[in-house]
């Protein structure tokens, strides 16, 4: 028999205004389990249970915070192997990666367990004798909290997270495609001994729930990973309304390969970055940029590399690449490697819709070569297991190339040059870029976030996160 899953208000599970099947990508005649929608009065509610719930959980102090965010950790991590087949089954990443982010899920609870007895502030003498200054930080108030599908644990730990160790209440609106991972860390959270009104769910729509939530004045900050567009919407919303926001939208993300890198490191960076996670991640390495003397070695061995992948049900021992998230993303990935060859773009391998023993949404990685900067392929972000190549004559192009797109999240280069290395570290417009490593896969305790139309506001993860979760306080005093 299906699950039926609530929506959670007040501490309490709700029914929606609707409901939605959540279905396994690699296998459309499995329904995981049928989820509650809210729609605009269920969203209200749980943005004034939020509202009503801040000020006691603001008072709360660091011990009953941090062992919530403890116990929910500890029980992420126990259940790695439950979580992240759930994860596999709903998202479509293989199992191993399901895991993978599941355990980074629990880590994340657990560093921000942690924060909530590391705050810190600053007594000091004023300027004028006999006063003192105290320099402290308060939580927010309620916050949103907007999620996109393709890191349905990570994602949301790493806004829920520290939204709570700084003493935020929080309304989670997850991405419609992933209920399931978002209600599973929901009941966690609340067996952990969350009050009730401290966390709410509303799975549904962006355009009913995610709209209410613009539309409402109660909530006093919003953070959101999503698509540009969207990522605009809220940022006019939150203008309009005087609230504070973050945004962490799109990428196009170079990986510059130049002569002297070490050949076999170059393909595996951009093998991983550009196609791992079925190539749905914002760090994804979309465009490989690739000078003369290394281009034929590299596009050879890279292509080889791609065909040897095993492309099949996310839940399949051996799979190395899922299927893509749902008809709508494949066919836009199908639709960008037809523009793509229309502008002139060779597809140099895979590009193919693919069949299995279940129905899904399986495409091989494809590999256009022999592409220029204006192609719509290196302009605009695909998000999907399809990346460029762009031949350049040296490091100086490279660089250019790299620079060349709105977008500035994360920017890789393979050398063994120092001297380049360190110029790229520089000059690269980008917030985050590896050398020798795929612009994908980060680290929880430092800072991540970009630049451009990228990201807006403070940066996510790590002690930074609380440049968005909390609010400086300056006190003057004059003694007695
Ligand atoms: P993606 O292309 O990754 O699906 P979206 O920006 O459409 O990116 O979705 C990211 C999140 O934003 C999802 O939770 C989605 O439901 C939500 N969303 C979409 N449209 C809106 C909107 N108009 N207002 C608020 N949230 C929205």
């Amino acid at each position: 028999m299906t699950e039926r899953r609530p929506l959670w208000i007040d501490g309490q599970p709700v029914s929606g205004a609707g409901e939605r099947a959540d279905i396994n990508p690699s296998d459309t005649a499995d329904t995981i389990a049928v989820h509650a929608e809210a729609g605009r009065a269920e969203a209200e509610a749980a943005i004034a249970a939020a509202k009503a719930a801040a000020p006691a959980w603001a008072l709360s102090g660091p011990q009953t915070r941090h062992d919530i965010l403890k116990t929910a950790g500890d029980e992420i991590l126990a259940r790695r192997d439950e979580i992240g087949r759930l994860l596999a089954r709903e998202e479509g990443k293989t199992l191993k990666e399901g895991i993978g982010e599941t355990v980074r899920a629990g880590q994340v609870f657990l560093f921000f367990a942690g924060e909530t007895l590391r705050q810190t502030g600053d007594v000091l003498p004023s300027v004028r004798p006999g006063i003192e200054v105290q320099v402290t930080r308060e939580p927010v108030g309620a916050v949103g909290v907007i999620t996109p599908w393709n890191f349905p644990m990570a994602i949301p730990a790493w806004k829920i997270a520290p939204a709570l160790a700084h003493g935020n209440t929080v309304v989670f609106k997850p991405a419609e495609l992933v209920p399931g991972c978002a209600w599973a860390m929901t009941e966690i959270l609340h067996r952990a001994g969350l009050p009730p009104g401290v966390l709410n769910l509303v799975t549904g729509p962006g355009r009913v729930v995610g709209q209410a939530m613009l539309d409402a004045p109660a909530l006093d900050a919003i953070t959101f990973t999503g698509s540009t567009a969207t990522g605009r919407l809220i940022a006019e919303a939150c203008v309009r309304h005087h609230r504070k926001f973050q945004l962490e939208m799109g990428g196009k993300n170079p990986l510059v390969v130049l002569d002297d890198a070490d050949l076999d490191l170059a393909v595996a960076a951009a093998l991983d970055g550009a196609f791992f996670s079925t190539g749905q991640r914002c760090t994804a390495s979309s465009r490989l940029i690739v000078t003369e003397g290394i281009h034929n070695r590299f596009v050879e061995r890279l292509a080889e590399a791609m065909r040897a992948l095993t492309v099949d049900d996310a839940l399949k021992p051996g799979t190395e690449i899922g299927p893509v998230v749902d008809e709508t993303q494949l066919a836009q990935n199908l639709r960008y490697l037809d523009i793509a060859r229309a502008e002139g773009g060779n597809l140099r391998a895979g590009g193919e819709r693919l069949s299995r023993a279940t129905e899904g949404f399986y495409l091989s990685p494809a590999l256009i070569t022999d592409t220029t900067p204006a192609m719509t392929i290196n302009r605009e972000e695909v998000f999907g297991p399809i990346a460029s190549v762009l031949r350049v004559p040296d490091y100086e192009a490279a660089l250019n190339a790299a620079n060349d797109t709105e977008f500035g999240l994360s920017a890789g280069i393979c050398t063994s040059s120092l001297k380049h290395a360190s110029h790229f570290r520089r000059h690269v417009e980008a917030g985050m870029v590896m050398v020798n490593l795929p612009t994908a896969g980060v680290d929880y305790h430092v800072p991540f976030g970009g630049r451009k139309r990228s990201s807006f506001g403070p940066r996510e993860q790590g002690a930074y996160a609380r440049e968005f979760f909390t609010t400086v306080k300056t006190a003057y005093t004059r003694p007695g």
